[in-house]
């Protein structure tokens, strides 16, 4: 965060930013969240002038403003780019510059990190993971991202390298019964977010995993690659908590697939027991706020 600190007793500006719409909030530190409106992506002129202009209709003199916002982005506080969206897909987007907007038009701080990372401290602080020491993110949707909370200091604190985590891109062994699709990412083919994210499923099989009938072989296969992947996260990180958010996840039945294909992928060597720590968000439908919200009051 740049500037001075956030003041306790006060409001905080709240942005969820997501590729297709932008929700706004206004909340306090207790999280009561007393205004909060929705407004479609578009240009980033467009839609961050939209986003300064209803903050200015409710009154808002922010204490902060903290941003939970679609990646990657530059998060080095040192870099002059920080905050900025350095290479995306999405047209427009690329370069933005999504924290100056706010911090000339509100004179206050601004904190700034990954929808995910907002997700995984919001989930350790107040969620799924209130009781746990160390928490694992993960949403499988149209993309695959991780954040992880060590709890070892008060508050949480966010694993960063260069910059936030990009757990979608690890590689992962094909399955036996997978091998033609080439995978969708543009980077790396068949990384576990080529072969697992909402766009990979309806590649090949036509459908979201949700409408597929529950016995077709996309959940076994879909579920294979996910335990596969939390393997691979349990022996770099040992979370006590596993939370699984995300579209992808929505589909009945596959939590429990994942919670078995972890444990037979891990065969018993991790601390953390797949069938009991792996568990969905325990945040509802602020749970998007409430990350940009965990994040200003980290940085506080
Ligand atoms: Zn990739």
């Amino acid at each position: 965060m740049a500037g001075k600190s956030a003041e306790t007793g006060s409001e905080y500006g709240l942005i969820e930013a997501g590729g297709t719409k932008f929700v706004l909030g206004i909340a306090d530190a207790a999280r009561t969240i007393r205004a909060r409106h929705q407004i479609p992506t578009t240009t980033p002129e467009e839609t961050l002038g939209t986003a300064v202009a209803w903050f200015r209709e409710q009154g808002l003199n922010p204490a902060a403003i903290g941003i939970a916002s679609f990646g990657p982005l530059d998060l080095d506080p040192a870099s002059p780019t920080w905050g900025h969206i350095p290479r995306t897909p999405k047209p427009h987007w690329t370069g933005a510059d999504l924290v100056t907007p706010f911090a000339q038009a509100f004179a206050c701080p601004v904190a700034i990190d990954t929808d995910v990372n907002g997700a995984a401290l919001s989930e350790y602080r107040w969620g799924a993971g209130v009781d746990d020491k160390s928490l694992l993110y993960l949403t499988i949707g149209t993309g695959i991202g991780g954040g992880f909370v060590n709890g070892k200091h008060a508050g949480g604190h966010l694993l960063h390298g260069l910059s936030h985590p990009e757990m979608g891109h690890i590689r992962v062994a094909r399955h036996p019964q997978d091998h033609n699709y080439p995978g969708f990412c543009p980077f790396h083919g068949d990384c576990l977010e080529g072969l697992v994210a909402g766009p990979a499923i309806k590649a090949r099989w036509n459908a979201s995993l949700s409408d597929l009938p529950a016995v077709h072989p996309a959940h076994g296969i879909i579920a294979w690659y996910i335990g596969q992947a939390i393997c691979t996260f349990q022996a770099m990180l040992e979370p006590a908590r596993i939370v699984l958010g995300g579209g992808v996840m929505h589909a009945p039945g596959l939590i429990e697939m994942v919670r078995d294909s972890a444990a037979e992928w891990g065969a018993g060597y991790f601390v953390g027991d797949p069938r009991a720590i792996i568990v969905p968000p325990g945040l509802g439908d602020n749970a998007g706020l409430l990350g940009a919200l965990a994040l200003v009051l980290e940085e506080g």
